[in-house]
């Protein structure tokens, strides 16, 4: 699908919610609807037009990035133009998107519009990826697993934590990554039973477990992979969370595939962890959407529900935290199909030992 394509959707979506119009304000939904890439910019869209405000900074990109867009280019405060270019009568917002006080200052400049409050329109359409998004989210995951793969291979060489994470970046800016999808996590020991733990400058422990979760940007898609290496004899305690979170991994991706409810699916893994004792120590979702957003629809947890499409594209994380002692994450990308799901992550789950 291309953007005309997306444009002609959310078109349709406006006329079912019966809007006249939506101000896109989130800057990945109009890049999705708009192909403009920037940090200023509000998109208004109507059943049959798509207008794009920026600032004098894009005049020049702006023409070039867009398809299918008007391109008006406003001073550094958009609003002052908003008037002109959205139509009066029933004006869908972001309420998601939006702060209080910009909304205020919406309703301000348009006084004869009845604004709206939407959520997640379209977000919506983003949750299925066409075949060009899936390639760039391949692409991403094969440079995030190439430069795990490095680290593997190579083990800690002495690096703290901070520098491990710093290393895996650099590695994949080398091999053409935009970037980190997000701030690499690098736990190694007790420290790794903080689930979103923030890369120490210390050096990684030996005979423990170290959870690294990262991933790469690329043509503006995200990949997200975790793995948790081995440095040595592991104590009792982490063997055994490994391989109760390695099962309860593999377990929710046999039970992934379009049809099936998020949250049924996340109990697949939370079952298996349960089952072990260990319930107690998994406390966050299954997994996440994963695209343009490094965490987006769906949500693979308890609360809420929405069924898999093919097309997709999800982790599947469980992992198990002891306080004190270290912690396992086991996280995988994978496109839901009709009969099952395509793994992209190729780095293998099998406990590693890396040398420090
Ligand atoms: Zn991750
Ligand atoms: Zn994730």
């Amino acid at each position: 699908m291309s953007i005309p394509a997306r444009q002609a959707r959310i078109g349709e979506v406006l006329r079912e919610e019966g809007l006249d119009a939506l101000v896109v304000t989130d800057l990945v939904n109009i890049r999705y609807l708009s192909g403009f890439v920037g940090s200023n910019g509000v998109l208004v869209v109507t059943p049959a037009s798509r207008v794009l405000l920026t600032d004098s900074r894009y005049t020049a990109a702006a023409r070039t990035m867009v398809e299918e867009t008007e391109v008006v280019i406003a001073g550094r405060d958009l609003m002052d133009r908003l008037a002109e270019v959205v139509p009066q009568g029933r004006v869908g917002i972001e309420a998601e998107h939006v702060t209080v006080a910009r909304r205020d200052r919406f309703a301000g400049r348009l006084s004869g519009a009845e604004l709206v409050p939407t959520a997640g329109l379209v977000e919506g359409l983003r949750v299925v990826k066409e075949e060009e998004e899936l390639e760039a989210i391949r692409e991403a995951t094969r440079i995030a697993d190439a430069a795990l793969s490095r680290l593997v291979e190579e083990g800690f060489a002495g690096r703290t934590e901070a520098a491990t994470a710093w290393a895996l970046e650099g590695w994949m800016r080398e091999m053409g990554a935009d970037g980190a999808s997000f701030d690499i996590i690098v736990a190694g020991g007790a420290h790794g039973a903080l689930p979103h733990a923030v890369p120490r400058a210390e050096a990684i422990p030996a005979d423990t477990l170290v959870v690294v979760d990262m991933g790469a940007r690329h043509a503006g898609y995200a990949s997200d992979c975790t793995r948790t290496l081995a440095t040595g004899t592991l104590p009792a305690a982490l063997e055994e969370a490994y391989a109760v979170c390695l099962e309860a991994q593999r377990a929710a991706l046999a039970a992934c595939r379009a049809g099936v409810l998020t949250k049924d699916l996340d109990s697949v893994a939370r079952g298996v962890i349960a089952d072990a004792g260990l319930g107690d120590h998994f406390g966050h979702g299954l997994g996440h959407g994963v695209g343009l957003d490094i965490h987006e629809r769906p949500w693979l947890r308890q609360e809420g529900g929405e069924v898999l499409q093919t097309g997709m594209v999800v982790t599947i994380e469980p992992g198990i935290y002891l306080e004190g002692v270290g912690g396992v994450r086991i996280e995988d990308l994978a496109i839901v199909t009709d009969d099952g799901c395509e793994v992209l992550t190729r780095v293998p789950t099998d406990l590693t030992t890396t040398s420090i």
